[in-house]
């Protein structure tokens, strides 16, 4: 078993990566960003989230293995093998992770709950595995905990529409859970055990939820998609080009940061590179990011590093 990125009390958290690759340009991912704006933060940025040679952002995709109790719960499911989709990145991959999930300890027999923080084409991919020609669930004996606000959603006339922009994932990676009648479609607050609930934090998509961890006092919040890169640590008040309602997405990624700032909160939001997680800090009129085992990020405005 590989040593787990976070202990709290008797949970454990790992993360399992399926890629980490200069993924996005900024200029599709946020609306706000400038030439200008990245060059004054290029001594931060490079190269650790951007990628000098290609000026894309370096995103990790990836999954987390919660260990509680009798619980193993699997959160976000990546991109996934073999899966036609629009992005040439993610079409017709085999990145394996189902298989390095295998190799870091994780028996996908033993999985006893698999969580999607939100139906994207890139947390939902690995629900299913292609076995003779057709999608059947990689998780047999799991239950699949789905945001019924965003089953319905992407269920929904506008939600199917929103679909030609990636691929149909629905068709691939979501029904095949709900066939196999090994889906439940939970509360926002939802809670697998006296430890591990979920959280409402729409904006991003309408039933985005977040997965809180709190044992021994201690506490870690999988942030799914509130945050994407670093970049909105640097401005909380951008919302991604991805985000359906960019407005929400902002409140709930403040009221995250304002809440946990300056905690002994850990966040992990799905795509940041590794070590992945970290604590936020307040710092004057804005914030700063302090990766578990590091110190605050060399050239950040604020850090004393
Ligand atoms: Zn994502």
């Amino acid at each position: 078993m590989p040593a787990a990125l976070l202990n709290l009390g008797s949970v454990s958290i790992e993360r399992v990566e399926e890629s980490s690759f200069a993924a996005l340009d900024p200029f599709e991912v946020y609306p706000e960003v400038t030439a200008e704006l990245l060059a004054a933060n290029a001594q931060w940025l490079m190269p650790r989230f951007l990628d000098a040679a290609t000026q894309r952002l370096i995103l990790s995709f990836q999954g987390f293995v919660i260990r509680s109790g009798a619980a193993l719960i699997v959160v976000d499911t990546c991109v996934g093998d073999c899966k036609a989709r629009r992005r040439p990145g993610f079409d017709k991959q085999r990145w394996g992770w189902l298989a390095r999930l295998e190799a870091s300890g994780v028996s996908c027999d033993a999985v006893t709950h698999v969580v999607c923080t939100h139906f994207h084409v890139d947390h939902v991919g690995g629900n299913t595995r292609l076995r003779n020609g057709q999608w059947v669930t990689s998780f047999p004996n799991a239950r699949y905990l789905f945001p019924r606000l965003e089953f319905e959603y992407w269920s929904s006339p506008a939600g199917i529409r929103a679909l030609e922009r990636t691929g149909d994932y629905m068709t691939d990676s979501v029904l095949p859970v709900i066939a196999a009648g090994q889906a439940e479609l939970v509360a926002p607050d939802h809670a697998i055990d006296a430890r591990v609930g979920l959280r409402p934090a729409g904006g991003h998509t309408p039933g985005s939820v977040i997965v809180d961890v709190q044992s021994a006092s201690q506490r870690a919040l999988l942030l799914g998609d509130v945050l994407h890169t670093m970049l909105q640590i640097r401005y909380p008040d951008w919302s991604t080009r991805f985000c359906m309602d960019a407005e929400a997405s902002r409140r709930t990624r403040r009221a995250i940061l304002d809440s946990c700032a300056d905690q002994d909160i850990w966040l992990l939001p799905n795509h940041f590179p590794a070590p992945t997680a970290g604590q936020i800090e307040r710092c004057g009129g804005h914030y700063l990011w302090r990766y578990a085992g590091e110190g605050t990020l060399a050239g950040f405005p604020g850090s004393s590093t």
